[in-house]
């Protein structure tokens, strides 16, 4: 590997530049003023930008890439399936496509013996809320306020944040609940027990009032990610699993960022003796190097199935390219222990220096997480826990610390009044180390916005 970025490299980065600007149509951005970052190459956690910069990946671009880029075992098994078979219609069977659905069947607790292949996230959860309503034959959708699960039709409706207001017509079957959120307790909770208590009493009543025989499904991320990354009070998880068999409503658990390693477990659900009748995944399971996402079906709504036949597809529903991925994906997870590494990132060396920054900085309110999952929430100020921007908000404060961390050198991942930490899940203790040095050196910044 060379660090060094030629001028070749520079004025094609440059001339991609300007096509983008004239071409591209960005997700989810105001197209004038915006101005995106060029990547020349990437590699493990290190990302080189338009101008030759180095930069240290703390993003996994969207918590995506849990085994860094270029992964010299996945590029070749790209590389060789691409030699053998590009790509093959859903209704033939391929090899590649059986031994991923083998494998993630293995992972995925208890029963979930079954795997619908999507093209991403939001085709998951838009086709795991259609088994769950031919299933159980009802319409309404539970889903948690302070969410994100995709930007199609169905998935941003379920979505529990402003970015859902424009698509939202009111007729998507969806209600949200407010999830338990202790550092801002929508429960006037004082303890987490409390918390989980009184987050319950609410699912429950909601389930109630909206008519426990109107309701099919329930989707909740197993640890909220792009929302703010909380991991749920304890007894919380076992509880809406309770409320969901108690009123027959299926539980789907949204994995796609959570899942492949990502939370120290190889699910997020693994941190709960529960399983959840269906499992959205994308992401982690192949990290993006050939799109793919899927859902993880009990033999109970694969029954339903059996003899009916399911009214959905997709042309390229597993395929070769993106299943030959995850095979190896997969196996480089195994074989070299990536997420008992990311377990121990977590405990020995992201938590402990993250409390130890939350002590230094004042403008730090709250660091929570687990292995490779983490968040900071920003404030400006401790007492009163004023957000150093609104919930689906930017903020001149939020946009200097942005450019603090891109100038310690790091791509980070910044989400309203969060930073998130969500490096690959090896990423060297070393690279990590760094990456929270240059972290601090921004916090300076964000403190500097800190009113009394
Ligand atoms: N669900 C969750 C929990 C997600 O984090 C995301 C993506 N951030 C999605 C669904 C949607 O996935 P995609 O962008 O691949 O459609």
């Amino acid at each position: 590997a060379t660090d060094s970025i030629t001028s070749e490299q520079i004025a094609v980065g440059k001339r991609a530049h300007e096509l983008d600007r004239e071409h591209v149509f960005h997700s989810w951005q105001a197209q004038g003023p915006f101005d995106p970052m060029t990547i020349l190459k990437a590699e493990g956690s290190w990302v080189w930008d338009g101008e030759g910069n180095k930069l240290l990946d703390l993003s996994s671009q969207l918590v995506n890439t849990n085994i860094g880029h270029q992964h010299p075992k996945v590029v070749a098994a790209i590389q060789e399936q691409a030699g053998k078979l590009c790509t093959i219609a859903p209704q033939h069977v391929n090899d590649a496509r059986s031994e991923a659905a083998r494998l993630i069947a293995e992972l995925t607790p208890g029963d979930l013996n079954h795997v619908f292949f999507t093209n991403g996230g939001a085709d998951a959860v838009e086709h795991a809320i259609r088994m769950a309503r031919l299933h159980t034959g009802k319409h309404k959708v539970l889903a948690a306020y302070r969410s994100y699960h995709g930007g199609t039709q169905l998935a941003i409706n379920a979505t529990g944040d402003p970015r859902r207001f424009s698509n939202d017509r009111g007729d998507s079957g969806v209600v949200h609940f407010m999830p338990p959120y202790p550092y801002r307790s929508y429960f006037a909770a004082t303890t987490e027990a409390e918390e989980t208590e009184r987050a319950l009493r609410h699912l429950e009543d909601l389930i109630t009032l909206e008519g426990a025989a109107n309701i099919g499904a329930l989707i909740l991320e197993s640890i909220p990610g792009t929302a703010g990354i909380y991991v749920p009070p304890a007894g919380y998880m076992e509880g809406v699993r309770t409320l969901t068999r108690k009123y027959g409503i299926i539980f789907i658990a949204d994995e796609v960022m959570a899942g492949f390693g990502r939370s120290g477990k190889w699910f997020a659900i693994n941190h709960w003796d529960i399983t959840p009748d269906l499992i959205t995944f994308a992401k982690g399971v192949n990290s993006g190097y050939v799109p793919l996402g899927g859902v993880a079906i009990s033999d109970a709504i694969f029954e339903t199935f059996r003899e009916r036949p399911y009214p959905g597809g997709l042309t390229y529903s597993g395929h070769p390219l993106a299943c030959a991925a995850a095979v190896a994906t997969i196996n480089a997870m195994k074989d070299e222990s990536m997420v008992e590494n990311a377990a121990r990132l977590g405990e020995q060396i992201i938590g402990p220096v993250l409390a130890e920054l939350k002590a230094k900085h004042p403008s730090v309110g709250d660091v929570r997480g687990t292995g490779c999952f983490w968040a900071v929430e920003l404030v400006t100020n401790r007492e009163t826990r004023e957000p150093m921007a609104p919930y689906g908000g930017s903020s001149p404060a939020m946009a200097a610390v942005t450019a603090a961390l891109k100038k310690a050198g790091m791509l980070p991942f910044v989400n309203f009044n969060r930073i998130h930490v969500v490096p690959p899940l090896n990423i060297s203790d070393a690279d990590l180390r760094t990456g929270l040095a240059m972290l601090d050196e921004a916090l300076d910044v964000a403190d500097s916005f800190v009113t009394d």
